[in-house]
């Protein structure tokens, strides 16, 4: 994307690795979708977040454009103000879960929920996606 900053191949590629090339909140994979991921400042430039090995991740370009410039969101079940997943010092699995279907992610706790809703982790197009994964066997991802 145009609005991404520069950020060093040596640096992209290192974090890219340790993600396994797949969105830090959807788990899409970079291979099943067919279009790069992007690099996420857990903490957005925009409030001070560093370009730094330890606040970046890989996002899929929607959850990524859904996340902006947001560190926060409401939890649904209570109405709190929450902290968004991070997925660099977070694990995923504490946080969410995949539906028995596999094709939606609940949230399991305040900043799953609220990260499912902040980024739309459910949207129409990838629950579909996922259906036709799930039915070729490349999803949910077994780690
Ligand atoms: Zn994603």
């Amino acid at each position: 994307m145009s609005t991404q900053p520069y950020i060093a191949k040596q640096l992209r590629e290192v974090v890219s690795k340790q993600v396994q090339h797949r969105c830090g909140y959807c788990l899409a994979q970079e291979r099943v979708v067919g279009t790069p991921m992007e690099i996420d400042h857990i903490i957005p430039q925009s409030l001070g977040g560093p370009t730094e090995e330890d606040n970046l991740w890989l996002a899929c370009s929607l959850c990524n454009d859904y996340k902006g410039n947001q560190v926060a969101g409401l939890d649904p079940e209570t109405g709190d103000l929450t902290r968004l997943f991070d997925p660099r010092h977070q694990e995923w699995g504490d946080h969410f879960a995949w539906t028995e279907s596999g094709d939606r992610i609940i949230g399991l706790t305040a900043t799953g929920r609220a990260t499912v809703t902040v980024l739309n982790l459910n949207r129409l197009s990838l629950v579909r996606a996922r259906q036709a994964w799930v039915a070729v066997g490349w999803h949910p991802p077994k780690d």
